[in-house]
């Protein structure tokens, strides 16, 4: 059976209405409503089913009249009939009624068969009329259907031969996102709202459609064109509309030059300019040329041979070192993914990642790329070689896969990976499009163990105070920011503060595109901890960043071995501090490197090393050991160094900092300089009190 039709029966008088109810309830589903107020409230989630409403005009709150005035006002309720109820006798407050955009009318007392009857064909009334319409008028905006456009447009364009016309396609960006964000009755509402920002501004008389989902249409002769251009131009049509930030209208347009074309093609062109600066925060506005059609020809290229790719392995990620600004040394890699078609060609990700993250593509490939990673490394693990920090890119669509945490989660159990060893690049647009959703993912994700790099820094709209609401680890700047900034005099930068306010927050920072020594040194100077870019190595293939690995090989200590060893040695002794402490001593002479032990207070005093040690330290005896460094952790690292070791250690206390080991220079005998690289560890014993265990090694030879 069909569901039965709404009808609204909207009275004060509880006696009238349910009289009313009686009498309609057999065929229709009544809604009630007791003033004008309540009923709006009704129709405001009703609007779409209900087919009718009987109206008592002298009510409370809000009466009849006031209801009806609101009921033309509102294109979404200005076509549901209405029939007011009158008293029997008052042939003013019938023409009132008829007057004020009432269908009909009903006097009182109330009769059944006549009040059935009206109510049916008034209603059947209107879905006839509706019928035709449908075809004219959009039904949420009233602007005109789309067919219905290019039958005007083609008349109009016939009809004034020396006019010059265009057509002008709006787009709303991240109109998708707003629906799925807010709800569909609110993008309606927002597409309603553009609507009339856009009528007001084409003004009388201009021919407007829908073109479908969040695109409007309208056909301008030059005088409209120019008023047009100039309130996109001047954003008399803001920016921003809406409640969510990022929601702009952009437009595409087409000059008409040839007009034997069908109006739908060039429509089709207006579309496909407005398309092609999707995502172009700066772009409101573009013309239509040839060349746009090329692209569109490109992009199906691309589209019609990715999914093939992917089977065939045409894709492959390469691997680009970032290195520690300190010491110029590899900490960590970002995976970037390549692609080579055989017939398409070698094809920069600049092209084809946009056209994936546009046609849903990416979250394919990236699923690859995370998984290629995580083999790689395993791969590296089994081979002994050292592994360092891979990075990934997580596209934004990415974020909103419901199931991302888990496809995360299990792909590493499979590997038998611990997630530091990934980084997740998450670009900053996607954190002002939709900084909720994202907030929320994040912290899932970093409680799983992810380090978070926000990518792209300074490129879009970021600004300070929003990287307070985020939770991330690392900061990554955007080549593009660095090298404006750079060029900037040095009293207008803001890289400076940038860099120090990121410290403060416990983030680390990443420079990228890093091409010369002199940006490195810049860098350096501003205490930018780590560089990507061409100055140290250009995105390599898998092999031979593999033997980039070999070549850090030889300075790898099983920590975590080692430590262990160290700590059931000290529970083997029962007791006296000083027992332990030779013990310690003891054995740490089997250790591949050097090991000390030092007090966790301010003292920082020494008070167990072993032979290897000495030997770094370049020194024959004790006693010169003790002369060099006062005995003290502090004497043994370079005066230039020592602040910079203090926040490490203490960061890598509260776990801010994902590498487990510190690097710095020691001041050697004869004042011989090294690079070494101290793995810690904080133990608490009951009779020594809290202490640093590190094993220790030499890494100046690179
Ligand atoms: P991105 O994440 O900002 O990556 C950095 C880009 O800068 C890379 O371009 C890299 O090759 C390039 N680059 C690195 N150092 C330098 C330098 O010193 N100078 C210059 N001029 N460029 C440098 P690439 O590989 O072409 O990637 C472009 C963009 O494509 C990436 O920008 C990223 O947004 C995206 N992308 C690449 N691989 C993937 C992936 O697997 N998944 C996703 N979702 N996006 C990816
Ligand atoms: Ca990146
Ligand atoms: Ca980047």
């Amino acid at each position: 059976m069909d569901k039965k039709k709404e009808i609204l029966v909207v009275e004060d008088n509880g006696l009238n209405r349910s009289m009313l109810v009686e009498i309609l309830e057999g065929d229709y589903e009544v809604l009630e409503a007791e003033n004008g107020m309540e009923a709006l409230e009704i129709l405001e989630t009703h609007y779409e089913n209900v087919s009718l409403v009987l109206l008592d005009i002298h009510m409370p709150v809000m009466d009849g009249y006031t209801l009806l005035g609101e009921l033309k006002k509102d294109e979404r309720l200005a076509s549901i009939p209405v029939i007011v109820l009158t008293q029997g006798d008052s042939e003013e407050d019938e023409i009132t009624a008829l007057a004020n955009g009432a269908s009909d009318f009903l006097p009182k007392p109330y009769r059944a068969k006549i009040i059935l009857h009206r109510v049916e064909s008034l209603i059947k009334l209107r879905e006839t009329s509706a019928m035709a319409n449908l075809y004219k008028y959009d039904r949420l905006t009233s602007l005109y259907s789309k067919e219905y456009f290019y039958q005007k447009a083609r008349e109009c364009i016939e009809k004034y031969p020396d006019e010059e016309y265009s057509i002008i396609c709006s787009n709303i960006e991240n109109f998708k996102v707003y629906n799925e964000n807010f709800g569909r009755q609110a993008g309606d509402r927002l597409l309603v709202e553009v609507t009339e920002l856009l009528k007001g501004k084409v003004g009388e008389g201009v021919i407007c459609g829908r073109y479908g989902a969040d695109r409007l249409l309208c056909l301008l002769d030059k005088e409209h064109l120019t008023k047009i251009l100039y309130s996109i131009e001047n954003e008399v049509i803001p920016k921003n509309i809406g409640m969510y930030e990022h929601v702009s209208v952009k437009f595409g347009l087409y000059k008409i030059v040839n007009r034997a074309i069908p109006v739908e093609q060039m429509c089709d062109h207006a579309l496909m300019a407005v398309d092609s600066i999707k995502g172009l925060y700066n772009q409101k506005i573009v013309e239509y040329d040839d060349s746009m059609r090329q692209m569109v020809h490109r992009e199906k290229e691309i589209t019609d041979a990715m999914e093939e790719s992917l089977k065939n392995k045409e894709f492959s990620v390469y691997f680009q070192p970032k290195f520690d600004l300190k010491n110029d040394r590899m900490v960590g890699a970002e995976a970037l993914v390549r692609w080579n078609h055989p017939e398409l060609g070698f094809m920069s990700p600049g092209e084809f990642i946009p056209l994936f993250e546009k046609n849903g593509f990416i979250l394919k490939l990236d699923q690859f790329v995370w998984r290629t990673v995580c083999d790689k490394l395993t791969e590296w693990k089994n081979k002994g070689l050292p592994i360092f920090p891979i990075s990934v890119n997580v596209s934004r669509s990415d974020i909103f896969q419901e199931q991302l945490n888990e496809a995360f989660e299990q792909m590493l159990v499979e590997a038998g990976l611990d997630p530091k060893y990934m980084h997740l690049e998450i670009t900053e647009s996607a954190y002002s499009e939709s900084p909720d959703q994202i907030v929320d993912t994040v912290d899932e994700l970093r409680k799983q163990g992810f380090k978070i790099e926000m990518d792209d820094f300074g490129s879009g709209y970021s600004s300070l105070n929003m990287l307070s609401r985020m939770s991330i680890d690392v900061l990554k700047l955007d080549m593009g920011f660095i090298r404006s900034e750079m060029a900037k005099p040095i009293e207008r930068r803001l890289l400076n503060d940038v860099v120090n306010m990121a410290h403060r927050m416990h983030l680390r920072v990443v420079a990228e595109g890093v091409e010369t020594e002199e940006q490195r040194d810049r860098l350096k100077d501003m205490g930018c901890d780590y560089a990507q870019g061409y100055y140290y190595a250009k995105p390599m293939p898998e092999d031979e960043f593999e033997k980039m690995l070999a070549e850090y090989k030889d300075e790898m200590i099983d920590f975590d071995a080692s430590m262990k060893y160290m700590e059931s040695q000290r529970h083997g002794v029962a007791e006296g501090s000083n027992d332990m402490l030779e013990k310690l001593r003891e054995v740490s002479e089997f250790l591949p490197g050097g090991f000390f032990v030092y007090k966790a207070d301010d003292s920082q005093e020494i008070l167990s090393y072993n032979r290897e040690v000495l030997k770094l330290f370049n020194c024959n005896t004790h006693e010169e050991f003790i002369e060099l460094t006062g005995n003290s952790f502090k004497g043994m690292v370079h005066p230039e160094d020592i602040n910079l070791v203090t926040s490490d250690i203490s960061s890598q206390i509260d776990e801010s900092n994902d590498i487990d080991y510190v690097e710095y220079r020691i001041v050697c005998k004869d004042n011989a300089v090294k690079w070494v690289r101290d793995f810690g560890r904080f133990v608490h014993t009951d009779d020594c009190g809290d202490l640093y265990y590190v094993l220790i090694n030499d890494i100046t030879k690179r």
